[in-house]
This record gives C-alpha cells, structure tokens and sequence, in this order.
C-alpha cells in the first residue's frame, strides 16, 4: 500500500495554467529516471533549474503516491491537445521494489475509475496519444496491467457492494433475526439434502461471506454426492 500526499505546485503559466477541464480519461506515463521517486518528480516540477513546462497530475513509487496538480485541472503530460485537456496524467516511478510499484498503481488507476464510475477502457497510454514510447516500462505487458486493474476494480466495488448490503441489512433487519425464506431457502435445501451439516449455524452466518475452504468442502460435497448417483 501507499500513502497518498497532496502537495499541488502554485499555478503557473509553463506547468500548472489553472485550467479546469472535463476528464474523460487516465493516461500512464514510466517517469524515465530509474532512480527518481514520486516526491522527486514532485520537487523536480517547482525546482529553479526546471524550464521544461511538462506536468502530470500524480506521481506513484513503492510507498507514496503524490498529486501535484489537481485532478480537475489541465496537465502537459500527453503530447498532444486533447490529451492534456481530457485525461489524468499518471507518473509511475522506475525506482524502488518494481512488485510493489505495480501494485500501487494498479490499485490507484482502481480507485480513480471506481470513483468517477468509469471502466478499464478508460485507461490509456502515453503512446496512445502521441506515439512516444511510453510508459516504457509497461507497454510490453500492458494487456496484463489492464487486467490487474480490472481484477482490483471488481474487488473494490464488490467489497463497497458488501458493506453497503450489511448496512441495510442490519437496518432492516435488525440483526437477521428472521430473514426471509429466499434468503434460507438454498441453506434449507443443502440441509434437507445431507450436503450441509448444523443448519442453525449456517442460518445465524446467512449474511456473512462464505470463507475460501468452507466453498470448497461444499463444492467437493456436491461433487462427491453427484458421482455417486
Ligand atoms: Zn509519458
């Protein structure tokens, strides 16, 4: 996991215009320096010798994710016009454990399209706009990354989808003293059926998440159970 540091650089005419803009898209950027972090990138935007104007919106390494620009503002990270005017720039580092810096970034491209309610194909790629080659260290296994985001976003919204269920749940039902018989109906038959042992147990566990092993030895019940005819 990452801490996320909100440390924005003043407005100004080369690298932060000030200019809202209408998301519509993330881009992926590899920072080009192997041993810079994302509070180096960050430092490198307001250092005196910097005379480039190229931004990005968030810079990410093996422990910290820092947003430099705000999300709703125009960055020069794209190339190309309409990139810079409609898509997150995502700096991804190429210094530190490059495990864990995947990971992160998967896990902040997840939260960024989970939060605008946005799909993967909303992910691009530095290159997708203007043809450099970039993120260089990404583009050979880029497929892979996508799916990585799309499996973390799938985790994020079902997890959401989980509490949110327990919430009303709980207020509707006061605890599941009496849940109602659809809900108790797959338990009941299971129970009728000898494929389930303790039906009271399952019953008072009816909104829980069922744990990897308890699947797998009802699965392997049935399994059986099927077999034998
Ligand atoms: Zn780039």
């Amino acid at each position: 996991m990452y801490e996320y540091i909100v440390k924005h650089i003043p407005k100004s005419q080369s690298k932060r215009p000030g200019i809202e803009t209408t998301m519509e898209s993330i881009t992926v950027h590899n920072t080009a320096n192997p041993r810079s972090t994302a509070m180096d990138e960050r430092n490198w935007l307001t250092n005196q010798y910097n005379d480039r104007s190229a931004s990005w919106h968030i810079a990410i390494d093996e422990s910290q994710a820092v947003e430099a620009i705000p999300l709703s503002e125009v960055a020069w990270h794209a190339g190309t016009r309409q990139g810079n005017y409609s898509s997150i720039g995502i700096e991804v580092c190429e210094s530190g454990d490059q495990v864990h810096v995947w990971e992160n970034a998967v896990h902040l491209i997840a939260e960024l399209l989970y939060k605008r309610n946005w799909d993967v194909d909303r992910v691009k790629t530095h290159k997708y706009w203007s043809g450099k080659n970039c993120p260089r260290l990404l583009l050979d296994r880029w497929s892979i990354f996508i799916k990585d985001i799309e499996a973390k976003l799938e985790e994020i919204e079902s997890l959401n989808n989980q509490t949110n269920n327990t919430d009303s749940n709980s207020e509707n039902n006061q605890g599941n003293n009496n849940p109602p018989q659809w809900k108790k109906d797959g338990i009941e038959y299971l129970a009728d059926n000898g494929l389930l042992n303790n039906k009271e147990l399952w019953l008072n566990k009816i909104d829980e998440p069922m744990p990897v092993w308890a699947t797998m030895l009802l699965l392997k019940r049935i399994h059986e159970d099927a077999n034998r005819g």
